[in-house]
C-alpha cells in the first residue's frame, strides 16, 4: 500500500500524475476512472487520513517558519469534486494557516483591471497555503470557449488579435516564474472527471433533494461545450505546465482516488521544502531562560493577592521589567509580528478585505 507519510513513496506516487514540460501532453492518455491498482475505498480512506495528518504536520513547520508559501489552483469542469477535495484534503489543517478563494464570473469592478488583478491581491502570505477554487486559468478557459465574454473585458480592441491565447499563456508562465522566485511554491490541478461519470453525478444532484442546490443551470449548459473545454484545457496545460509550476492531472471518476493523488501532491511539495522549526538563538534562548525563572518563582496566586513588595522596591522592579521588555523586542531573535487581522481564514468565496467582491454572478454567461 502507498504511504503517504514516506517521503519516497509520496514521491513514486505522484509523479505519474504530474506534467512539468506540456509540450508532449494529450489528454486523452489520461484516464479518468484509473486508480492506480487501488481498489477499495476503504483502504483510500486510511491512507488520507495519515495523509491528512502528516500535512497537518508540515503546515505546522511551514507556518512557524514563515518564509515559503503554497498556492494550490484547482481546475475542473463543473461536478469533478474540487469542493469534495478541498475539503477532505485540507480537514487537518490549521485554519490560521489557510486561506480559500473561489474565482467566479468577474464583477464590473473586475473587469475594470487585468485579468490577473483579482488573483494577485489573493496570493498566500508567507507561511500560509492558499487555495485557489479556479483561477486566472479561466481566462484562458471559459474566456475562451466563450468569445462574447472576451468582448466584456474592455480591452483596447487593438490589443485583442488572434495571438490573445499564446500571449496569455505568456503572462501567466512570467507570472508564476517571478511568484516561484520569491518563495512562492505553486500547484496546478486539473480534476479530470469523465463525460459519463459529470452526467451520473449532475444526475444526484437533481434527484437527491439535499443536493439539488449544488446544480445550476449554468452547468448543464456548459456540458455542451463539452469538447470545447477539454481542447482549452489540454492547451492550457500543453503551454503552462513548467518544473516550478507543475499541473497535477489527477483521474477524478473516484473521488476518493482524487483525494488521495491531491494530498500526496501537496505532502510531496512540501516534503521537498525540508521544513524546520525556526532554531532560537543563544542569546533569545538566555532570554527565555530568564522568563521561565520569573514565571516559575511567581507561583500561580491570582493578580493582586501576593505580597505586596515594600514602597522602594516595587519602583525598582517596575523600571526593570520595562527594560527587559524593550531588550526582548529589539533583540535579534524576536518574536514573530502579529499578522493583521485581515489575513485571518475565509471562507470559500469570500471576498479579501481589499476586494469587496471576489465572486460575480455564477455561471460564465453571467
Ligand atoms: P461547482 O463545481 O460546484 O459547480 P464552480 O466552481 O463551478 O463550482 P460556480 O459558482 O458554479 O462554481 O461557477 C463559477 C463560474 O464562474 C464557472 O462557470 C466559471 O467558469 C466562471 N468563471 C470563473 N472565472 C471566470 C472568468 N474570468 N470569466 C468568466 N467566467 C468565469
Ligand atoms: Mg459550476
Amino acid at each position: 500500500m502507498t504511504q503517504l507519510t514516506d517521503k519516497r513513496r509520496v514521491e513514486s506516487f505522484v509523479k505519474p500524475f504530474r506534467v512539468t514540460d506540456g509540450r508532449k501532453f494529450k489528454l486523452k492518455h489520461v484516464d479518468p476512472d484509473f486508480t492506480a491498482g487501488l481498489k477499495s475505498k476503504q483502504a483510500a480512506g486510511d491512507m488520507l487520513e495519515a495523509g491528512v495528518r502528516r500535512l497537518a504536520e508540515l503546515q505546522d513547520r511551514l507556518y512557524a517558519q514563515d518564509k515559503w508559501s503554497l498556492l494550490v489552483i484547482f481546475q475542473a469542469m463543473d461536478a469533478a469534486g474540487k469542493d469534495g477535495t478541498i475539503k477532505h484534503v485540507m480537514s487537518g489543517v490549521n485554519p490560521v494557516g489557510c486561506q480559500v478563494f473561489s474565482f467566479k464570473a468577474p464583477s464590473a469592478e473586475e473587469l475594470d483591471h487585468d485579468f490577473m488583478w483579482r488573483a494577485l491581491r489573493c496570493l498566500p502570505e508567507r507561511g500560509r497555503i492558499g487555495i485557489f477554487n479556479r483561477s486566472y486559468y479561466e481566462e484562458m478557459l471559459v474566456v475562451r470557449v466563450h468569445p462574447e465574454l472576451l468582448q466584456a473585458q474592455k480591452l483596447p480592441p487593438a490589443l485583442v488579435t488572434e495571438d490573445i491565447w499564446r500571449e496569455r499563456f505568456d503572462d501567466v508562465r512570467n507570472i508564476e516564474r517571478y511568484l516561484a522566485r520569491n518563495g512562492v511554491i505553486i500547484l496546478k490541478f486539473f480534476l479530470h472527471v469523465s463525460r459519463r461519470e459529470q452526467r451520473t453525478r449532475f444526475l444526484d444532484r437533481l434527484k437527491q433533494p439535499e443536493k439539488n442546490w449544488k446544480f445550476s443551470m449554468a452547468d448543464a449548459k456548459e456540458r455542451n461545450f463539452w469538447d470545447d473545454y477539454q481542447k482549452a484545457y489540454e492547451d492550457v496545460i500543453q503551454h503552462t505546465a513548467s518544473a516550478h509550476a507543475p499541473w497535477y492531472v489527477v483521474p477524478a471518476d473516484r473521488k476518493w482516488f482524487t483525494r488521495l493523488v491531491v494530498a500526496g501532491a501537496i505532502i510531496d511539495a512540501l516534503e521537498d521544502l525540508d521544513l524546520e522549526y525556526p532554531v532560537v538563538d543563544a542569546r533569545r534562548r538566555e532570554e527565555l531562560r530568564l522568563v521561565q525563572g520569573e514565571l516559575e518563582r511567581s507561583g500561580d496566586e491570582p493578580a493582586g493577592r501576593g505580597k505586596k513588595p515594600k514602597k522602594g522596591k516595587a519602583k525598582k522592579a517596575k523600571k526593570g521589567k520595562a527594560k527587559q521588555g524593550t531588550a526582548g523586542k529589539a533583540g535579534p531573535a524576536r518574536r514573530r509580528p502579529a499578522r493583521p487581522s485581515s489575513t485571518r481564514t475565509r471562507p470559500a468565496g469570500a471576498p479579501p478585505p481589499a476586494a469587496p467582491d471576489t465572486g460575480g454572478q455564477g455561471g460564465p454567461a453571467a
